[in-house]
C-alpha cells in the first residue's frame, strides 16, 4: 500500500486552509457583532430597505421572508425569494442594511442575467457531486493503486474548486451593488457606509478563504497522486 496516513506531510495544506477559514470567520463575526449594534440614522430596517430597493428596480414580485439562524441570509433564485435572518430583517443597524441589500444585489444579478451568477447556478449540481465523490474515488485509486481513478477524483474535486472561484465575482459584485444602492437611496450616510463596507468586506473574505482552502486541497490531491507515482 502506497498511502500511509500518518506519514503524509500534505496535511499541513489542510491545516493552513482550516486556519485561514477560522480567521476569516472570526473577522466576519467581529465586524457583524460590532456594526449590528450601530443603528443607521435613516432608521429603515433590513426588510424595509430591501423591499424599497427591490421595488425601485421593478422587482415587485420578489418576496422577502424572515428565516431562523445567524447570518443565514440568502437569495433563492429558484423561488425568487429573499430570505433574511430575523436579526437582519427587523434591525436598522449598519450590518443589517448591508447584508439585506447585498442579498438584493443577488436578486438584481439574477433579474439582469449577470453571467457569473448564471454560470454558478449551472455548476451547482456538478460541484456538489464532484465534491462528495472526489475523495472516495481518489482514496480507492490510492489504495488499489489504480492511477486513472486518481485522475477522476482530482477532476471531480477541481469542479468544486471552479465553483468556489466563480462564487467570488458573484459575491464581490453583490456587495458593490449594495453599497451603491444604500448610498444612492439615502439609506446610509457617508460615515455610516464605512461600517457597512467593513461588514461586507469581511463577509467576502470568508468566500476568499473557502476558495483558498479548496485550492490547497486540490494541491494536496495532486501531491498525493504525484507521490504515489514516485513510489510505484
Ligand atoms: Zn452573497
Amino acid at each position: 500500500m502506497s498511502y500511509l496516513f500518518w506519514s503524509d506531510p500534505t496535511w499541513s495544506l489542510l491545516l493552513i486552509g482550516l486556519l485561514v477559514g477560522l480567521i476569516a470567520q472570526s473577522a466576519v463575526n467581529g465586524a457583524y457583532n460590532k456594526y449590528a449594534r450601530v443603528p443607521s440614522a435613516a432608521g429603515f430596517t433590513g426588510a424595509e430597505a430591501a423591499r424599497r430597493v427591490l421595488d425601485s428596480n421593478g422587482l415587485y414580485d420578489v418576496a422577502i421572508e424572515a428565516v431562523q439562524g445567524r447570518l443565514s441570509d440568502h437569495y433563492d433564485p429558484r423561488a425568487r425569494v429573499l430570505r433574511l435572518s430575523s436579526a437582519v430583517y427587523g434591525s436598522s443597524s449598519l450590518a443589517a442594511l448591508g447584508i439585506a441589500v447585498h442579498e438584493v444585489g443577488h436578486a438584481l444579478q439574477h433579474a439582469q442575467g449577470y453571467k457569473p451568477l448564471a454560470l454558478r447556478s449551472t455548476l451547482v449540481p456538478l460541484a456538489s457531486v464532484g465534491s462528495s465523490l472526489s475523495w472516495p474515488i481518489f482514496l480507492l485509486g490510492l489504495v488499489l493503486s489504480i492511477r486513472p481513478l486518481l485522475y477522476v477524483g482530482i477532476i471531480a474535486f477541481a469542479l468544486a474548486v471552479v465553483f468556489q472561484l466563480i462564487t467570488l465575482p458573484v459575491e464581490f459584485n453583490a456587495s458593490l451593488r449594495a453599497l451603491t444602492l444604500l448610498n444612492d437611496g439615502g439609506y446610509l450616510t457617508q460615515s455610516e457606509q464605512a461600517g457597512t463596507r467593513k461588514v461586507l468586506r469581511a463577509a467576502a473574505m470568508t468566500y476568499v478563504a473557502a476558495a483558498l482552502a479548496s485550492i490547497l486541497q486540490l494541491l494536496r490531491l495532486l501531491m498525493l497522486a504525484g507521490g504515489g507515482r514516485r513510489r510505484d
